[in-house]
């Protein structure tokens, strides 16, 4: 109903604040690259599908029927061949399209505060984006950001929060215990660590009585998402350990835990025995559940930090293969340039993250701007030589035109002013967004066409989306006479 009436839940003055603050970063973006000498270019919405990342959101030509343009996921590779074109700082506010399933932080269609830069290398493109959000952050909260913001590896991120968006507001740091159970006579843990597993965990203080034997299933029954087989726990209090492991902990083991989290008195301690993606994946997600249920978030607190030195691949389980984990078009550093001959998927990638309050805000890398190393990319990839001179021939053309090296940036615009707002929902800082099921139910979009339309770019509707068609049809027919028979005073007129 409020997006029906969007126009009246906009009146409302906490929805109007959303979106004033948002036009206030937008203005502060602007300010800044303008005093910075960045040039705003706007690229093209109506492009070529490029089916590597996200699905695509596609436009059919009505002059070539059966062709389709697609509409950007990013100006990623328009602004990259801006460098090679000599406008060496670019700046857009761009909107970027996905077909993904929604989330509350995604909408098919956001902005993206989106930078490139020639000659500059991570640092440069940081120290901009540091610059940029320093002034955000006062011109619109008020706020003194302190730079430089600091710089997590990678491996840190996820060692020690579980995850590459590490939420930094806040302790409760996972800790790797497997050189304390490795020999341990308790072969739950032992044996996983045998097989080169790990026992990593987490210490809640005060959650020794904030969590029943209860509670603490439930959580155990969540984790199984990611593939954990379970939750171990023990609690400490009035300086003895309790709870189900308790007994399997030898003196030596309770006085190494002690020491390890530094325990006081209180607190739960949970554990998961199993191979290091499941235990960073569990331990996360407890982590962030932990903090809140334990309320020891700080409040309008927002804690930035860069996470760097990513694994240039990673494998996807969903898809069974490697695909980039920045994006295919990321420089591999040093090392990683040499692995890509031998063993590609190990090598580490020129990229950066930017990450506030454990939400990705924006990233980044350093680009590639040599064809070899472009091909041997796109071979790790597992790309034909066909299928990546069809898709990205001109790329690869380009780059051998004099291509100066070239690194950037995009922040996601939407996801950032949401934070700032203290929102929830990224519907909230966008005055006419999508629903969940990704339709707007004001103008009633998408909606089915005429069929001389779809005749005329030579598109077709399957049949057995027949009855779907009729049925929304009918709907919007019903919705339009209801509309029509309220108040209308065409009649009169
Ligand atoms: N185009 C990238 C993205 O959308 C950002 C970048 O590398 O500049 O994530």
């Amino acid at each position: 109903t409020r997006l029906k009436y969007r126009y009246l839940d906009l009146r409302r003055p906490s929805v109007q604040k959303a979106i004033i603050l948002r036009s206030k970063i937008l203005r502060a973006t602007h300010e800044y690259f303008d005093q910075h000498g960045f040039i705003n270019i706007e690229t093209p919405e109506l492009g070529k599908s490029s089916p590597e990342g996200a699905r695509d959101y596609l436009v059919p030509s009505r002059i070539y029927p059966g062709s389709f343009y697609a509409l950007p996921q990013s100006p990623q590779l328009f602004k990259q061949l801006l460098m090679g074109a000599g406008f060496d700082k670019y700046y857009q506010l761009a909107r970027c399209f996905r077909d993904e399933d929604l989330r509350g932080d995604r909408q098919p269609e956001f902005t993206q505060i989106d930078m490139e830069t020639s000659f500059l290398d991570e640092k440069g493109v940081q120290d901009y984006t540091e610059g940029l959000l320093k002034k955000i952050m006062k011109d619109v909260m008020g706020i003194d950001l302190k730079t430089p913001i600091a710089r997590m590896s990678w491996n840190d991120s996820m060692n020690k929060y579980g995850t590459d968006k590490p939420d930094t507001r806040y302790g409760m740091l996972i800790h790797d215990l497997s050189p304390i159970f490795k020999d341990s006579d308790f072969r739950v843990f032992s044996g996983v660590i045998a097989d080169g597993g790990y026992v990593k965990g987490i210490a809640v203080k005060n959650g020794a009585k904030a969590y029943s034997r209860k509670k603490l299933d439930k959580k155990q029954d969540y984790i199984k998402r990611y593939h954990a087989k379970g939750l171990a726990w023990v609690k400490y209090e009035d300086g003895d350990f309790s709870g189900p492991v308790a007994r399997f902990l030898t003196d030596e083991d309770k006085e190494a835990l002690k020491k390890e989290f530094n325990l006081e008195g209180g607190e739960l301690i949970v554990f998961v025995a199993d191979k290091w993606k499941v235990c960073c994946d569990s331990l996360n997600h407890l982590r962030r559940e932990f903090a809140k249920e334990t309320d020891i978030i700080p409040k309008h607190v927002f804690d930035f930090v860069w996470v760097v030195d990513w694994p240039l691949f990673e494998y996807d389980e969903g898809r069974g293969r490697w695909v980039a984990a920045h994006h295919p078009f990321t420089m591999p550093d040093d090392e990683g340039i040499k692995l890509l001959d031998t063993d590609p998927h190990k090598a580490h990638a020129r990229s950066y993250d930017i990450v506030m309050n454990g939400d990705e805000m924006g990233g980044g890398s350093i680009r590639i701007h040599k064809r070899s190393i472009q091909e041997k990319m796109f071979k790790a990839l597992g790309f034909t030589k066909k299928r990546a001179y069809e898709q990205f021939g001109y790329l690869m053309d380009a780059l051998d035109m004099g291509f100066p090296p070239h690194a950037g940036l995009a922040i996601g615009l939407d996801r950032f002013a949401m934070m700032l707002a203290e929102k929830d929902n990224i519907r909230d800082v966008q005055a006419f967004p999508k629903n969940a099921n990704a339709s707007e139910p004001m103008m009633h979009a998408p909606a089915p066409v005429s069929k001389g339309q779809l005749s005329e770019l030579g598109v077709e509707v399957d049949s057995k989306y027949s009855d779907s068609v009729k049925k929304t049809e009918d709907h919007l027919e019903d919705e339009a006479q209801k509309d029509a028979d309220k108040n209308s005073t065409w009649d009169k007129n």
